[in-house]
């Protein structure tokens, strides 16, 4: 099958999934946030789930690197 057969869509207007990451490792150094070099409509928010402050990354669902976050 070619890699051509069906391309990624990490465009700006690409369906977007999102991941929540500890803000802060268990040290408490804080998570650094890089924006994505894989997809467009990457950003990012803080959020507090159950009193756990948590950073939620949005990128396109095709996105690679979203794809290899939400694997596990
Ligand atoms: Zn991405």
């Amino acid at each position: 099958m070619s890699n051509e057969s069906r391309k990624p869509n990490v465009t700006y207007s690409a369906p977007i999934g999102s991941v929540d990451l500890l803000a802060f490792k268990e040290d408490g150094t804080p998570h650094e946030i890089w924006a994505c070099p894989d997809c467009l409509p990457w950003h990012a928010e803080v959020v507090r789930v159950g009193g756990e402050f948590m950073v939620r990354e949005w990128h396109a669902v095709d996105c690679a690197l979203f794809q290899d976050l939400i694997k596990d």
